[in-house]
């Protein structure tokens, strides 16, 4: 038995290195293949008739009802582009709250008794499904109110074929209207930005009638020989490693990750690209991550719900290409303990239906109030509303890299360079009320004026604030890399949207009442803006800085965990927030705190529940069966030599007595986490149950793996069962 343990990992090993890369079949241009499996524009064009495309549009660009007659035509035109595609079965592709994409397929036909097809694919079909709600959380809104749940058609995301289904994007919501989905709030704080957004940027083009939100996230995942991480149960349950040496050549010999990709590595990334194409996932693949066996996969920018959409979809296509290619693919933090954790940047902008990037600094003073209007009251919302951003990626996977030494801090600040900032602090100085026409000609030339030079020459990057301004756009830093961006964006936006809506009513009061001119009440409110929100810039470097001490001092929030992170989404000024500007009921908000840390105690309690299996399965036989051999070897030794067996004994009785000392302490440890596991186990309240996982039993796991790790170094190599980080980690 237990040699049938230790021999499976020497099998993964053996199998992963008889792999080799896998052809990818390139025929004709990229170009060509872009969103042919995506019922895209240019398909509309060609499938749908004159009334049903004007239908269409108006419901994708302004959320306008489509009626039944025109469903019908829409959904008729769409099977027949699906069918000649080759698709059998279509489905309702939508955002559960937990796990990333669910769906449930249907096929378009069904034969009856007599070998009629019955027509299952109409405009019912189309825009309406209800799926088994019932499997899927929500966080106790169906038992409040009875209600079922239905999926309902998103158009502003197009349909697209994925295998050989249709996969239809929808939002899942309740019969009483409650979101169950990540995407519905979504589309709402999307709504509300567009309604924020667009009114301030009449101030500077009256021409302007939508402003979309932006988004181009950068997704980091590693890459694991398939055999290899099957051959350990904690990637194979829980994502990451539960225990592991690091290796002596890890990330501290920066050479080899600059080196070659390993070709069976690069026919993977040919075929996900392929894959992406035909999906209309505009990526541009690059592969610079820091650790070994990380990589990076980014787009280019699109409207973010549809962005959200891409990253779902590609987060699944690279499952199942990694699969083909004999990988795993992991999208945890922090799958390895010593090394990179895995992020997943946002990077945000808003863009108007006239082309403007709405923070891109332009060629005139005109533009750049613009800019500055924009940028600022980014900087104010973020102030505000600091600690919910921070609530928005808090997960139990995130909570092992968030303010660990390579990511950002879980504290928010914001950094805008050392130009922008004395722009800022120039602006903080223009005069209450009226400006003189000097002031107004000194604002234009030498402070406004001068931002597209000086943006050009802005050298000083820092890497590690969790939002950064970047030239043309908000990078936001500390979503994990499984996250689902639609819960950060849908707060971002929001927060941006009711800081634009404030904006807008006080500089109007301004014009109204104190008959300032446009421009002069702008400057008044931003200089305001720019004195309260003084605390959440910062200019140094995120890495190095305390932290902890500058959050406190700047009477920032400092959430360290999920369970505390999450305690802001309820708070009354959250509420009030998500209902004022009709993203989410107090309900709904309730739902996804309760789902958030239901999340929260599974995700710990399989931790824990795997450490117990490794410990008992593998560790400790492993340690005993190599403590055995030493005894024998000690045991031989004294029979040859008597007394004097201790000269050449003295080694392996340290090692014997070390052995023991791990084997006791694991044992314990391990046993005391089981307990307290029972203890958080038998609360009934979400939120204590949560907290107990949080602070009396995630404790263990560091001790537990400390133990471990010892006796991994300790041991005959021969003889230990799992699968180590050298093996898994480089990639022949
Ligand atoms: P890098 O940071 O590597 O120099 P870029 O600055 O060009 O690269 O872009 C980084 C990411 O930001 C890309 O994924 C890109 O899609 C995204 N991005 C660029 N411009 C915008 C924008 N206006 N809105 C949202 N995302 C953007
Ligand atoms: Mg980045």
């Amino acid at each position: 038995m237990y040699l049938h343990m230790i021999s499976s990992r020497f099998a993964a090993i053996t199998e992963s290195q008889k792999r080799t890369s896998i052809a990818v079949e390139e025929k004709g241009r990229r170009s060509d293949l872009f969103g042919v499996n995506v019922f895209n524009q240019k398909k509309m064009l060609q499938y749908l008739t004159k009334d049903a495309l004007e239908s269409l549009k108006g419901a994708m660009v302004s959320g306008s009802k489509i009626d039944r007659k025109i469903a019908d035509q829409v959904a008729e035109a769409i099977k027949g582009w699906a069918i000649t595609m080759g698709a059998t079965h279509y489905t309702h592709w939508f955002q559960p709250l937990t796990g990333s994409t669910a769906e449930k397929h249907d096929a378009f036909f069904d034969l009856l008794p007599d070998g009629t097809a019955l027509e299952k694919f109409g405009g019912g079909q189309l825009v309406q499904q209800e799926p088994d709600a019932s499997s899927f959380p929500s966080g106790g809104i169906r038992n409040t109110f009875e209600a079922r749940g239905y999926t309902a058609w998103d158009p502003s995301s197009p349909a697209f074929i994925y295998g050989t289904t249709l996969c239809i994007p929808t939002i899942f919501v309740s019969y009483t209207g409650e979101a169950l989905d990540n995407k519905a709030p979504l589309l709402r704080a999307l709504s509300a930005v567009d309604d924020a957004a667009t009114a301030v940027a009449k101030y500077f083009d009256k021409t302007v009638t939508k402003v979309n939100a932006t988004l181009g996230w950068e997704q980091e995942y590693f890459l694991i020989d398939k055999a290899l991480a099957y051959s350990r149960p904690d990637i194979m349950m829980t994502g990451r490693t539960l225990v592991g040496e690091t290796p002596a050549k890890g990330q501290q010999l920066d050479d080899h990750y600059f080196g070659v990709i390993p070709s069976r590595v690069l026919s993977f990334m040919s075929d996900l690209e392929k894959e992406c194409t035909k999906l209309g996932i505009p990526v541009k693949t690059r592969h610079n991550e820091v650790a070994p066996n990380q990589f990076e996969l980014a787009p280019v920018f699109e409207e973010a719900n549809l962005a959200i959409d891409h990253n779902l979809l590609l987060m699944d296509v690279m499952d199942k290409i990694a699969d083909k290619h004999h990988f795993k693919v992991l999208f945890h933090e922090k799958p390895f303990a010593g090394i990179n954790g895995s992020g997943k940047h946002n990077n945000w902008s808003l863009a108007t239906d006239t082309g403007v990037n709405l923070l891109s600094p332009g060629s005139t003073p005109m533009k750049n109030l613009q800019f500055l209007t924009f940028f600022i009251n980014t900087i104010k919302a973020v102030d505000t509303y600091e600690e919910l951003l921070r609530s928005s990626i808090a997960s139990a996977g995130n909570d092992y890299r968030l303010g660990a030494n390579e990511a950002p801090p879980a504290i928010f600040s914001i950094f805008v360079g050392t130009q922008l900032s004395s722009v800022l602090d120039e602006l903080e100085g223009v005069s209450k009320g009226k400006l003189s026409p000097e002031e107004k000609t000194e604002l234009k030339l030498n402070v406004v004026g001068k931002i597209p030079e000086i943006l050009m020459d802005n050298t000083d990057r820092n890497r590690t604030s969790p939002f950064a301004f970047t030239g043309n756009k908000f990078e936001m830093r500390g979503v994990g890399a499984k996250t689902n961006c639609a819960k950060p964006m849908t707060v971002l936006n929001t927060i941006v949207a009711k800081q634009l809506r404030d904006f807008k009513k006080e500089v109007d009061i301004l014009i109204d009442k104190k008959s300032l001119k446009k421009d002069e009440a702008v400057f008044n409110v931003l200089r305001e803006y720019i004195k309260t929100s003084k605390r959440i810039r910062f200019d140094g470097d995120g890495y190095s800085a305390d932290w902890e001490n500058e959050a406190k001092r700047r009477k920032l929030s400092n959430n360290r965990n999920t369970p505390e992170a999450l305690e802001i989404l309820t708070s009354k000024e959250s509420i009030a927030l998500f209902e004022t500007m009709n993203v989410m009921s107090e309900v709904e908000i309730s739902a996804r705190q309760e789902v958030d840390l239901e999340n929260y105690i599974m995700h710990v309690q399989i931790e824990g529940r795997v450490y117990n299996e490794l410990v008992y399965g593998y560790i400790m036989p492993a340690a005993l069966e190599y403590q055995n051999r030493l005894i024998k070897n000690v045991a031989g030794l004294k029979e040859i030599y008597g007394a004097a067996h201790k000269k050449f004994s003295e080694g392996q009785l340290t090692m014997i007595e070390e052995i023991a000392e791990h084997v006791v302490g694991i044992k314990k440890m391990v046993d005391a986490m089981a307990d307290a596991r029972k203890k958080a186990n038998a609360l009934k309240d979400t939120k204590k149950k949560a907290d107990s996982y949080c602070n009396n039993v995630k404790p263990y796991f560091s001790e537990i793996r400390m133990h471990s790790d010892k006796l991994e170094k300790l041991m005959d190599n021969n003889l230990w069962p799992l699968t180590k980080y050298r093996e898994l980690l480089f990639i022949e």
